[in-house]
């Protein structure tokens, strides 16, 4: 690789050897896992759960942990050109050359990216090539929770949290490779996981009309459904305190301490909200603990309080207030990503304008109080009043909203009030600062997800997005407002992997073969080269992301649970349709989603006592 190495942008994506990185000889272990992030390394070194993961696996001493990060497409050309595989970043090994091959899954448009993967790594891209010798490919994330689109690329998937599962993972492909057994017999034992899904081990039957009939699994002792797995005590776990510091620049670099998993608020269309369910806090003091070690073993001078939504840590002013006591000295700062509105106090604005004041992201998701409610975002417009006036009287003069048009039931008057609102912000910041605010206004297209009580719901057709982006546009006609939307053909394809099935194999492979490569990344995404392949491969992807379900439908992922049970999400759908509002079960009554009970995760993990 060194010929061609400074004939590649970013050439220090593809060397290692950075601060705290863990390299272990491969003679020493029975278990080598490749750790595979399908996007570029700057946005893999900002995952903190593989950044988990990897040190999860290398504090084993009979395992060891390797990165491969997607190469860009200029390396690839180089690889292919001098021959030679995608390698690791630790040692150098092959990706053939690993027992286990381990994918996380955050984002459907980079499915292509996987299959690179695999080609560049000597991997046969279809688990029915794999042989014996070869490594089992497996993946987890938020994305596994629909694995069908992925189902003919990966032999085994984890369901929901990997600090635990990757151990049970590691032990089997252990015992196997010592008894030297067959690929057939160590899926099976896989598949005797709980939270591992096999595909191979199930048989999908169709409907005349191309929906599905029936999942059923085909053979003795394999699940009929496969229930995720969930960490029952954070504080019972290890926490990656050497991370490794990349030597560029990459998307959050920084440390990271994560206060707390879960979020119970219970927004309708969010599918993160309903797999990490339920909540589970860190200790106050494990956090402040944790963000000290991180600090000193990488020199970063930023430490993010992570979660879904950082102000819900009930300890959130307490932790910052330690923070900043015990590092002002050495000027760290304090950053709190997922801020949600109603959760942003003056105290709270406050402190963190004390260490950092670089702008505010808020996300009331949707223009009126109508929409908000379908949605669940329980939250009031006084309440967004109110904590832009905290953020303007904190001194804050650069706001970013969040919304998302397209949303079940939204009328015309429903993106007026997106425009209302930010106008009325901008006017807000008038009167309180003297001048105006700087008002990014950032929209997204509703993506329906499985797991969500909208999985039933379609999604708007692209034409019907730009239509409704058109008029937002115009409507947001002003000097301090800038306006940033998504790509509606993106997130059409997003759509159609979120609720697709196996049928999806054909047009994803053939879209790779044509080029696709990072999708998720603006400037390379191709939408006539996706339409292509969807047309070549005779699927249609509107079966997929326009139509609405109905209840009896077998959806694709039923076979795959989140805990949450389908009553539940029907009953929550319902609501919706009648602007109907849930509330968070942390402060209300447990509201009977079901994932405490499917899990065994107790009711409500302690909140961060300690001092
Ligand atoms: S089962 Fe009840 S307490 Fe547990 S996450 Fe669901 S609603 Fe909350």
């Amino acid at each position: 690789m060194r010929d061609f190495l400074l004939d590649v942008k970013q050439p220090a994506r593809y060397v290692g050897g950075e601060w705290n990185v863990i390299r272990k000889d491969p003679g020493d272990v029975q278990v080598k896992f490749a750790m595979c992030f399908p996007d570029a390394y700057e946005i893999g070194m900002s995952h903190l759960g593989s950044k988990i993961l990897y040190h999860e696996i290398n504090r084993r001493n009979d395992a060891l942990c390797e990165r491969v990060f997607c190469p860009w497409p200029d390396m690839e050309k180089q690889l292919r050109e001098h021959g030679q595989p995608l390698a690791s970043l630790e040692n150098g090994l092959a990706l053939r050359d690993f027992d286990v091959v381990g994918f996380t899954l955050q984002y459907e448009l980079t499915f292509a990216n996987i299959l690179t993967m695999l080609d560049l790594g000597g991997i046969p891209l279809r688990s029915r090539d794999r042989h014996d010798a070869l490594p089992l490919v497996v993946a987890g994330g938020p994305c596994a929770f629909n694995p069908e689109p992925l189902a003919s690329f990966i032999d085994a998937f984890a369901l929901g949290e990997g600090e635990e599962v990757v151990h049970d993972i590691v032990d089997i492909v252990a015992r196997h490779k010592a008894l030297g057994s067959s690929r057939r017999d160590l899926l099976l034992d896989l598949a005797s996981l709980q939270g591992v899904y096999v595909p191979e081990l199930y048989e999908v039957t169709y409907l005349p009309d191309y929906r599905i009939d029936h999942v059923t699994p085909v053979a003795p002792g394999v699940p009929a459904t496969v229930t995720k797995r969930v960490v029952r005590d954070l504080e019972a776990l290890d926490y990656p305190v050497f991370p490794v510091v990349p030597f560029i620049d990459v998307v959050h670099d920084r440390a990271m301490v994560e206060v707390f998993r879960g979020c119970t608020r219970g927004c309708r269309f969010c599918q993160a909200g309903a797999i990490y369910r339920p909540v589970r806090e860190r200790n106050l003091k494990t956090v402040t603990d944790l963000a000290s070690r991180t600090l000193g073993s990488t020199g970063y001078s930023e430490i993010s309080l992570t979660s879904l939504s950082s102000g819900d840590y009930s300890r959130i002013e307490d932790a910052i207030d330690c923070l900043l006591a015990e590092h002002a000295r050495d000027r760290v700062g304090v950053s709190l990503p997922s801020l949600r509105v109603d959760a942003f106090s003056v105290g709270l604005a406050d402190r963190v304008q004390q260490v950092r004041r670089t702008g505010l992201t808020f996300a009331p998701e949707a223009g009126t109080q109508r929409l908000r409610d379908v949605i669940n975002k329980n939250v009031t417009e006084q309440e967004i009043l109110n904590a832009a006036t905290a953020a303007f009287e904190g001194g804050w003069g650069l706001i970013k909203l969040y919304f998302m048009i397209g949303l079940p039931t939204e009328t015309e008057e429903d993106i007026r009030g997106i425009a209302s609102l930010s106008r009325e912000l901008v006017s807000l910041s008038q009167r309180v600062r003297g001048n105006p605010a700087r008002i990014t206004v950032s929209v997204a297209s509703f993506v329906p997800k499985s797991h969500t009580p909208f999985q039933w719901e379609p999604q708007d057709s692209v034409q019907v997005i730009e239509e409704k982006q058109a008029l937002l546009g115009s409507l947001l006609r002003h000097r301090s407002i800038r306006f940033d939307w998504h790509d509606a053909r993106t997130s059409f394809v997003e759509a159609a992997f979120a609720r697709g099935d196996r049928r999806l194999d054909a047009p994803l492979e053939m879209a790779w073969r044509m080029g696709a490569r990072f999708d998720g990344w603006s400037e390379m995404f191709d939408f006539d080269r996706w339409q292509r392949a969807f047309a070549d491969t005779g699927v249609d992807p509107r079966f997929y992301a326009n139509r609405r379900r109905e209840y009896d439908e077998v959806l694709p992922w039923d076979h795959a649970s989140a805990g949450l049970s389908k009553e539940w999400l029907i009953e929550e759908h319902k609501k919706a349709r009648q602007g109907v509002v849930t509330r968070d079960c942390r402060n209300d009554a447990c509201t009977a989603c079901g994932v405490c009970p499917a899990t065994g995760a107790a009711t409500i993990i302690a909140k961060g006592g300690g001092s």
